[in-house]
Formats: structure tokens, C-alpha cells, sequence
């Protein structure tokens, strides 16, 4: 079990694969990126042998993100490879493109469950959002994915200001008819999108008054006790939950069980904190797995206890997609 100093048990990795996407949602990552040579990222070999150490240290949950996962071309392996460690709850988030050809492999190579990145059901707003992405692909997608059973699925939505809060009733009444949990995401502000981010943040008290105006009361489920990191309410007669994360207005940090490797090797112990260590230089050094393990320990053990965007510390160093939401 790999414990931070404030006793939190850290079994949860989130892995970036790749710090490259097909789209470029405006809140994500500027227009004009700049990639990292694949010199730089991790062989998934190299991501394999950290994911077997972090599991012989009690890791037992994965999410594969980046960027976009499904544009790596070692996805499928990945994926087995994970499940050949032992590590069975694999779940993936994308925004859905590639989940069409995609699903039924994904499923066979041990993929448990998606969520998929879905701002609104306007086509065109969702074109503006993401600068250039297909709606209509995106929920081939999703329906493929539920056909071959990736479940529970869940529909990830940022809410910016301007570009989609008057879109949140419409994506919850999703929830009266599928199966698929709706989640809302406080934008959060990260390196050049810092500013967009902060001008455009819609809370959740406001998301919950639109949602209630148009589709009536939200009531709490399970008390509006934490699943994960999101708590969960319910429309009257609907099927699955509708989920908060309110990273900015109501944040999680008490029962955070997470830590981050970028698509480079780095370990991030903190989301919203540019804090990291380089994993991927001491082993393509030599190290051992008894001293990878030990640094990993360490990196964990030095975790914060929560972000400070309340003071004002903003993470400067990566945007979004070159971290791993
Ligand atoms: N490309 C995949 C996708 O679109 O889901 C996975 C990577 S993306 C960085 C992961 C999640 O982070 C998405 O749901 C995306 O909407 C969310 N995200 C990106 N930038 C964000 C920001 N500034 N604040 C909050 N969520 C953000």
C-alpha cells in the first residue's frame, strides 16, 4: 500500500499515453501546440514495467487519458498488457472519435468502461467547442462502446461560459433515457489557457439551478456522499445519475486516492500543483525496480495535501492534455 504523509492510500494511476489529440477544445489546449518528440515519451514497454511496479505497491485502478488515447498506436496492448499485470479495473476517457472501430478490441483486451468528453448535443456549438469535431461520430461511439458493454459509461461535460452552460438541461435529460451517467466539470485553469479558463468558470450551484429550471429537482443520491470524485443527484424517472466535479468550488482533496504519469514519464501528485517527478530518466538510466519502487514511495509520500487555487497557485507548467485529465 503506498500511503502519502497525510495517510492517504494512493491505489489509483492515471496515465496520459499521449500528450497529442485529434481535436483542440478550446478550454484544453491552444490551437497552435507544440508536441513532444515520441523520443521523449513513454515506450509502452516502459509504461508497462512502471505499471507493474506501481501495482506490486497496491495500485489497483487504472484510467488510460491524455491527450487522446485512442490515437496511440499501442492502445490494444496496452490495454492487455495492464490486465496481464492483474490490474482489472481499466477504464479509458476520450472524446469518443475512434470508440466506433475501437470498442469491440478494446473490450476483448480488458477495457471495463469509457467515459466520453460530450460539451453539448448542438452540433455546431460542439464543432465550435472542440474547433473542429463530428457530434455525430463522437455518439457512434458512445453506442458502440455501450453495444459491447463498456459499462457503466459516463458523459464527461466541461461547462464554459459562453460556449455551452445554456446546453446542461439537454445533456442531463440524457439520464431520463440511457444508461449513461452525465458528469459535470468545473473548467479549471491550466498553463496558456489559464485566463480563458478562470473568466469562463460556470459553478455548479448555477449548473444545478438550470438543469432544476428546465427538468425540475435533483435529488441527492446516497446523501450527496462523494462517488469518487463526483457527487451524484437524480432526475425524477431517470436511469442513470447526473455527477458533479467541482474541482474549483467544492474540492475532493480529503479523499483524493490518485497520482498522474504524463505520456513522458513524469509523476504528478496533484492535478492542479506543478509539482512532479521524472520516473522515465532513472529508468531508462538503469534503475531497478527496487529503486523505482522506493522513488515512487517517495514522490508519493511528498503528495499535497490539496490544490491552492484558493490562493491563487495556478499550474503553469502543462496544459490539461499534456498532463492527463
Ligand atoms: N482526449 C480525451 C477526452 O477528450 O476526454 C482525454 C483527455 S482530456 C484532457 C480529459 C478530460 O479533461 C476531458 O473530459 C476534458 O473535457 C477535460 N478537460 C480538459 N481541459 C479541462 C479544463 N481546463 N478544466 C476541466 N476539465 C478539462
Amino acid at each position: 500500500m503506498a500511503l502519502d504523509s497525510f495517510g492517504r492510500n494512493i491505489h489509483y494511476l492515471r496515465i496520459s499515453l499521449t500528450d497529442k489529440c485529434n481535436l483542440r477544445c478550446v478550454y484544453c489546449m491552444p490551437e497552435e501546440m507544440f508536441f513532444r518528440p515520441s523520443a521523449e515519451l513513454m515506450t509502452p514497454d516502459e509504461c508497462l514495467r512502471l505499471v507493474q511496479l506501481f501495482a506490486e505497491l497496491g495500485v489497483d485502478k487504472i484510467r488510460l487519458t491524455g491527450g487522446e488515447p485512442t490515437i496511440h498506436p499501442d492502445l490494444i496492448r496496452i490495454v492487455r498488457g495492464i490486465r496481464d499485470i492483474g490490474i482489472h479495473k481499466i477504464s479509458m476517457t476520450t472524446n469518443g472519435l475512434r470508440l466506433a472501430q475501437l470498442a469491440k478490441p478494446l473490450k476483448a483486451a480488458g477495457l471495463e468502461r469509457v467515459n466520453v468528453s460530450v460539451d453539448t448535443l448542438d452540433p455546431d456549438k460542439f464543432h465550435r467547442i472542440t474547433r473542429w469535431g463530428s457530434l455525430a461520430q463522437v455518439i457512434e461511439g458512445i453506442y458502440a462502446a455501450e453495444a459491447v458493454g463498456l459499462m457503466p459509461l459516463k458523459i464527461n461535460a466541461v461547462i464554459a461560459r459562453g460556449f455551452n452552460e445554456d446546453d446542461v438541461a439537454d445533456l442531463a435529460a440524457l439520464t431520463l433515457t440511457h444508461r449513461w451517467q452525465v458528469r459535470y466539470i468545473e473548467l479549471m485553469p491550466f498553463g496558456e489557457v489559464a485566463a480563458f479558463a478562470q473568466n469562463a468558470v460556470v459553478s455548479q450551484e448555477e449548473i444545478m439551478q438550470r438543469i432544476e429550471a428546465e427538468r425540475g429537482p435533483l435529488e441527492p443520491v446516497d446523501n450527496g456522499r462523494l462517488d469518487g470524485e463526483a457527487r451524484l443527484y437524480r432526475l425524477k424517472g431517470s436511469l442513470a445519475a447526473i455527477g458533479f466535479i467541482s474541482t474549483v468550488t467544492n474540492p475532493f482533496c480529503a479523499t483524493c486516492s490518485r497520482v498522474r504519469l504524463t505520456a513522458d514519464g513524469k509523476l504528478r501528485l496533484c492535478l492542479l500543483r506543478d509539482d512532479e517527478g521524472d520516473l522515465l530518466t532513472p529508468l531508462r538510466n538503469g534503475a531497478s525496480d527496487a529503486q523505482l519502487k522506493k522513488r515512487i514511495e517517495d514522490l508519493i509520500w511528498r503528495k499535497p495535501w490539496g490544490h491552492g487555487l484558493p490562493e491563487g497557485v495556478i499550474p503553469l507548467e502543462r496544459v490539461m492534455s499534456q498532463i492527463g485529465g
